[in-house]
């Protein structure tokens, strides 16, 4: 009990902190402004505000060339979020009372046999418009505690198969050095002992608020190597000066960046502008891993396209340029099915002497099957 009262009041202290170093780097967009700027309804605006909050770092408004575009479709809240009638508040499954295990602590989410999902913090730097976990972000009393996260802790200690954790969110890295150092250090003193252990911790600062990547910061994650990282970049114009010294940052202290996109309405639903948005990633040194179909998220159902698009936009990539360009196209399947990939129609039949297959240009190609008897 005591010990208990200690941390929190360590963590109190840090969350000043924090807040400190985020002012000094950092301001973010009131309400006033945001509608003064784009000429919105101040009413409206705070209406859909006190279902869905709104946190846009003003770097990440500057990024915005003009009302509608797709940096602009991420941050700011529309009226559409509201009057959203159809999709789920927990598509993908995620709360411990949609989970197939039963007694998994509350910040995790174990799907796959050897790798669970630790969501340590549910803040973010930018509450993105069409958030899978738009239901509870930014809700600061479903922030989580010590003794929650001393659970999940304990949780991946009993299960000696977890040879992977993700940390996730929110965004882990709003949390300040000292707390995440003290999550990763203890994560890592276990999963280090296993068989090809990793961490991998799945951020957006490095997009939306990249001054929050330091050398500090840097410093203190390569000590926990093998430590990798997904961001999540969505338009081209996300590609800065700025974003590319976080990423280069982290990649020079070792820790692989890997980008995960999400396939939006109006914001990247071309061939074009995601072909400009891949190669961006791979020039400041980060290798697209996921492009995912929009989940089927209430409030977030106008930034969903046809599953065509998806296939059409692959299709564009595939062959046409460096396949280090070209990611997993994914449906993070609604019920909790997880990630399954989709891939245009390349094989067109198999039998027992050979496959035809289609390549990138339309052409068909043949390759013979090895005896089963050779
Ligand atoms: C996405 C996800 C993972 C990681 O999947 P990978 O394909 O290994 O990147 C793990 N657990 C959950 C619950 C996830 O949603
Ligand atoms: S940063 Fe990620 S978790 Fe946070 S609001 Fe954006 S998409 Fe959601």
């Amino acid at each position: 009990m005591e010990c208990n009262r200690l941390q929190l009041a360590e963590k109190k202290k840090e969350e000043v902190k924090c807040k400190a170093v985020q002012e000094k780097f950092q301001r973010f967009m009131t309400i006033d402004e945001v509608s003064k700027i784009f000429d919105l309804d101040k009413d409206e605006l705070k209406k859909i505000c006190s279902n869905y909050p709104m946190r846009i770092p003003d770097y990440y408004l500057s990024l915005i060339k003009e009302k509608g575009d797709g940096v602009y479709k991420q941050c700011i809240p529309s009226s559409a979020e509201i009057y959203d009638l159809c999709g789920e508040e927990d598509p993908l499954h995620e709360e411990p009372e949609h989970q197939k295990r039963k007694n998994v602590p509350s910040l995790l989410t174990h799907r796959y046999p050897d790798r669970v999902l630790f969501r340590i913090s549910n803040s973010c730097a930018m509450y993105c418009r069409f958030c899978t976990r738009k239901r509870k972000v930014g809700d600061i009393t479903k922030n989580p505690t010590w003794e929650e996260m001393a659970k999940a802790i304990l949780y991946i200690k009993q299960h000696p198969e977890i040879r992977d954790v993700i940390l996730s969110g929110g965004d882990p890295l709003m949390l300040p050095n000292k707390l995440l150092e003290k999550i990763i250090k203890a994560v890592h003193s276990i999963i280090s002992k296993r068989e090809n252990g990793i961490i991998r911790i799945g951020t957006r600062i490095p997009c939306v608020f990249p001054q929050r990547i330091t050398e500090e910061l840097c410093d203190m994650l390569k000590k926990y190597h093998p430590i990798y990282i997904n961001t999540h970049f969505n338009h081209p114009n996300e590609i800065t000066p700025e974003s590319k010294r976080a990423c280069e940052l982290l990649v020079n202290a070792g820790i692989p960046v890997g980008n995960q996109t999400v396939l939006l309405k109006g914001v990247n639903d071309n061939p074009e502008t995601m072909k400009k948005l891949m190669l961006g990633l791979l020039s400041i040194r980060v290798r697209p891993y996921y492009i995912y179909q929009c989940d089927t998220v209430k409030g977030a159902n106008h930034f969903r396209t046809r599953v065509e698009k998806g296939l059409e936009i692959y299709k564009s990539l595939r062959g046409h340029t460096s396949g280090l360009a070209v990611p997993q196209f994914v449906i993070d399947a609604p019920g909790g099915g997880g990630k399954i990939p989709l891939l245009p129609e390349y094989v067109q039949s198999i039998d027992k002497d050979k496959v035809v297959l289609k390549n990138y240009e339309g052409n068909t190609h043949e390759y013979p099957q090895i005896k089963e008897d050779y």
